[in-house]
């Protein structure tokens, strides 16, 4: 199946081959690849995704986020059998690359082991799951990243003939979650916080980070038979983290990033003022202390911090320079998967946040992302989502919106962002989110980007929460995919991975992928 005629096939290829040329220091300046200027005329990708969303109507996108340990455990031909089985898969997101355990190893510790697998806890080192060939590396500051914990296996190589055989595609599935204790000069590619110290992620305007990501990317698509790829960036700007926008704890010590050479250089070159981005955001973390510790201001939160911004627009030109960074990174690994293979599919993971902070959701303009993506999930995570809304608006109730309280502050919230009939802030950890906000997101998302690429929701199967909050159950699954379909979407992606859920949850997805076709 060709997604684009000649022609566009042809100006397309032309395009993306210009972005593969383009030096770094080029892609840094003002037009950058997202900009208007330089994208795909917005006709050419609209023509280009609607051929491949009729294609896709055939056949829905049913897709699911597993880690090389469950084929490891489980044997790949069963697990593809309970895939097919039990979930109505046909699109295996394989996570190639992470340090993390939210996409790779067995279930968290602390959590129940669920009905499938190895029924006992593992110890993760991460890295990559399949073979580094050092040829691709030859520009890239870190060299030996291969995962040692499952020995020699390959997340490609040992699974995509087999389910190339059953027809079921493959996704190059990873995320920034480093361990810079295991990856020899991590310090190089780190990002820097304003008082100079090295943090756990890359910088984003770093070429030593970008070429690492890039040199990835290209040895997994020149050596594999791949379908697509799904990279998923989970973090925000400097603003956000400072006012804690955020679903975990917040305890009033982020981190302000990233104030490296590179990103020092780059915003300078653009006309921000560093030194007043500098001082605005000491300012800024100052007030957050003294609302967190201190009563009252006379003015009020809200007012004492909008004065504050008055005072330092640099703030948020900070903020804006932040995101517009993470889009270029995402415009040069499009480039780089399209220059090898123009065929693949390449998309982004929306972190959940995009479905509880405005603030968040405003940067995340899916419209501009669609530029540089053949698709986009958003994160629609209800079952979770719940108990992670609930410390959202409670972390800022603490700052910003400190002059309401947590219930109003919850209320403002569903108003802000369209969602209806959800719980109160009492009970919204144990009853979660309803399949209405998987529909509500998928909707805005399809509207956003007006048909260019389809919208993939992510469903939220066994994703961890306390014991005593709301746990997934097979109909919530099965509600959350038949409206995700009912909305327009013409695919899912469950996640986060396989290990994690139950079989009679996931079954819930098959339930309704069989019902809707
Ligand atoms: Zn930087």
């Amino acid at each position: 199946m060709d997604r684009l005629d000649g022609k566009n096939d042809t100006s397309r290829r032309r395009f993306l081959k210009g972005i593969a040329a383009m030096p770094v220091l080029a892609l840094t300046g003002r037009q950058n690849l997202i900009g208007h200027s330089a994208g795909l005329p917005p006709g050419e990708k609209a023509r280009a995704s609607s051929v491949a969303l009729s294609s896709a109507s055939d056949r829905k996108f049913v897709a699911i986020q597993i880690g090389g340990r469950s084929f490891v455990d489980e044997g790949v031909e069963k697990c593809l059998d309970t895939l097919q089985e039990k979930g109505g898969v046909n699109t295996l997101m394989s996570t190639v690359f992470t340090y993390g355990r939210g996409l790779a190893g067995r279930q968290v510790p602390g959590q129940p082991l669920p009905d499938h697998g190895v029924q006992a806890y593992d110890e993760i080192h991460g890295g990559s799951y399949t073979k580094v060939h050092p040829e691709f590396y030859a520009k890239s500051v870190i060299k030996n990243l291969r995962a040692p914990e499952l020995g020699d296996f390959d997340i490609f190589a040992d699974v995509i003939p087999k389910a190339k055989a059953r027809g079921m595609q493959t996704y190059a599935l990873f995320e920034e979650a480093y361990n810079p204790r295991l990856m020899p000069n991590f310090e190089k590619i780190a990002e820097v916080d304003i008082n100079g110290k090295i943090g756990r992620s890359t910088c984003l305007n770093n070429p030593d980070a970008r070429n690492f990501l890039m040199s990835m990317v290209a040895d997994w698509f020149s050596n594999n038979e791949l379908d697509g790829l799904m990279w998923e960036s989970e973090r925000q700007g400097p603003f956000n983290n400072t006012i804690g926008a955020e679903f975990g704890r917040f305890r009033g010590n982020a981190s302000i990033n990233c104030f490296c050479a590179h990103c020092v250089r780059k915003a300078a070159e653009q006309g921000i003022n560093v030194a007043r981005a500098r001082e605005g955001y000491v300012a800024l973390e100052q007030w957050v202390k003294l609302t967190l510790d201190q009563p009252r201001a006379s003015d009020g939160a809200f007012v004492t911090l909008w004065r504050l911004l008055l005072e330092y627009p640099e703030i948020m030109a900070w903020e804006k320079f932040w995101f517009h960074s993470q889009e270029e990174v995402y415009g040069l690994l499009y480039g780089t998967v399209k220059e090898i293979n123009p065929r693949a599919h390449v998309g982004w993971h929306i972190m959940h946040l995009v479905t509880m902070s405005p603030f968040y959701r405003a940067e995340q303009d899916y419209a501009r992302l669609a530029r540089v993506a053949d698709f986009i999930k958003p994160c629609t995570y209800n079952n979770c989502g719940g108990p992670r809304l609930a410390q959202y608006v409670r972390n800022v109730q603490s700052t910003i919106f400190r002059d309401s309280t947590p219930e109003e502050v919850l209320e403002f919230h569903y108003k802000m962002l369209g969602y209806e009939g959800e719980a109160s802030l009492d009970e919204l950890p144990t009853a979660g989110l309803s399949a209405n906000y998987v529909g509500e997101e998928t909707r805005r998302a399809i509207a956003d980007v007006q048909g260019a690429v389809p919208i993939y929701p992510g469903i939220d199967i066994d994703i961890p929460t306390a014991l005593n909050e709301k746990r997934t159950q097979p109909a919530d699954v099965k509600a959350a995919v038949m409206t995700a379909f009912k909305a327009g979407a013409p695919g899912v992606v469950l996640s986060r991975k396989y290990a994690e859920m139950k079989l009679t949850n996931l079954a819930g997805a098959g339930e309704a992928v069989r019902e809707l076709s």
